[in-house]
């Protein structure tokens, strides 16, 4: 019987693990009883559908485990897991309560029941009542981190984003695990709602608590930049914009359009021009080169806003910049079309060596030259010439 209770934990473990598991132990269990002997092979029937995702067929048996050996508190656990996985949440919630309701189970399996019976109501939308029952976990501080990363879960669903905080919190206490970043974002979203409920106040609170937990926090950044854009103060968005290209480079697009405008109407011209210089130095994209070709254009004319895109190009060749060198080069009147089209080439056949011709058809994997067999995926045959803007 003890065997029987500690097979079903297996349940429990992934699959992988328990196969193994499994060829290991059968040899063993040949000595024992009869009887432990029918029900194992009962079990491990049962077990083998639960493997094969036989869901249906692993109940039945499991059903007959618990009909002939009722005091199997782990079968039952089984079977609940069960019927959850299987979507019968209504039988995994009356099989839980049961065994909440049950006598003689240890003050452990007392408290698992009540774990499983509210990730049934979970599952079920009931979230009143799964709330009811984490609380009263994380109250008696048994399976805390469990119950308080469903609350957690529940107060997101519910956008109660106070409520969300507090528990995030005590989950970084009893887990260790570091929720910072989740935390600054529940601020974020306070922070975005006070701001369109016009409490800028409150709004700015937020974004400082969401800094505070997480000094990285880009979200903080974009909505202190719009909120103050939005209340006229543009030198404290063009540092909370300034602070979000800092901190992730890859949200510039996001925050440029809004930027530039705020150093325009301040006239902060040096300060938009080094910004842009940077930005360009750890952007692999091209728009910062564009913005920084545009106030060149309007500062020192057209043809040394052609030479910068010219000199960008020979460093970093794309298609987007040599198309706004081609609109310059059509715009100035006082253009030398040979020297363009000499530029142009150049650019060109840069874009043509260091455009990837040859792409693998399975995993994307990019190459100039051609291999039978993926260096990424390890797949044979799944390389092939690309037709690209470059290609032949
Ligand atoms: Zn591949």
């Amino acid at each position: 019987m003890a065997m029987m209770t500690h097979a079903a934990w297996l349940l429990l473990i992934p699959a992988s693990f328990t196969v193994g598991w499994l060829a290991g132990r059968r040899g063993g269990e040949i000595k024992t009883g009869t009887r432990v002997s029918r029900l194992s092979n009962t079990y491990f029937r049962g077990l083998n559908y639960l493997l094969n995702e036989q869901q249906d067929k692993a109940i039945e048996i499991f059903l007959q485990i618990a009909e002939v050996d009722k005091d199997t508190v782990e079968t039952q656990f089984a079977l609940g897991h069960l019927f959850r996985r299987r979507g019968e949440v209504d039988r995994a919630i009356r099989l839980h309560q049961n065994l909440v309701a049950r006598n003689g189970l240890s003050e452990e399996q007392k408290t698992r029941a009540v774990l499983a019976l509210g990730e049934d109501y979970m599952r079920a939308g009931l979230l009143d009542r799964a709330e009811t029952l984490f609380t009263d976990l994380v109250q008696m501080g048994v399976h805390a981190p469990q119950a308080l990363r469903q609350l957690i879960a529940i107060y997101q669903f519910e956008r109660d984003w106070h409520k969300a905080i507090e528990h995030a919190l005590r989950y970084e206490q009893t887990s260790g695990e570091p929720m910072s970043k989740v935390i600054a974002h529940f601020h974020c979203e306070l922070a975005d709602q006070a701001r369109l409920e016009n409490r800028p106040d409150q709004a700015r609170e937020q974004i400082g608590l969401a800094y505070a937990a997480d000094s990285h926090c880009v979200r903080a950044g974009a909505i202190e930049g719009r909120l103050e854009l939005a209340e006229g103060n543009d030198a404290a968005a063009i540092r909370a914009f300034e602070r979000v290209a800092r901190h992730d480079i890859e949200f510039l697009p996001e925050i440029l359009a809004a930027l530039l405008g705020c150093y325009e109407r301040r006239g902060e011209n040096a300060r938009a021009r080094g910004f842009l210089l940077e930005m360009i130095e750890h952007y692999s994209g091209v728009a910062p080169m564009l913005a920084l070709a545009q106030l060149i254009q309007r500062d020192e004319g057209i043809e040394a806003a052609q030479a910068f895109i010219a000199k960008q190009l020979q460093q970093r060749p794309s298609l987007r910049g040599e198309s706004a060198l081609i609109d310059l080069s059509l715009e100035n009147p006082a253009n030398d079309p040979s020297e363009s089209l000499r530029t142009l080439k150049q650019i060109t056949d840069q874009l043509v060596v260091r455009t990837h011709s040859y792409r693998c058809q399975r995993c994307g994997f990019g190459a100039r030259a051609h291999h039978w067999q993926c260096p990424s995926c390890k797949q044979w045959g799944t390389i092939k010439p690309l037709h690209s803007a470059a290609g032949d």
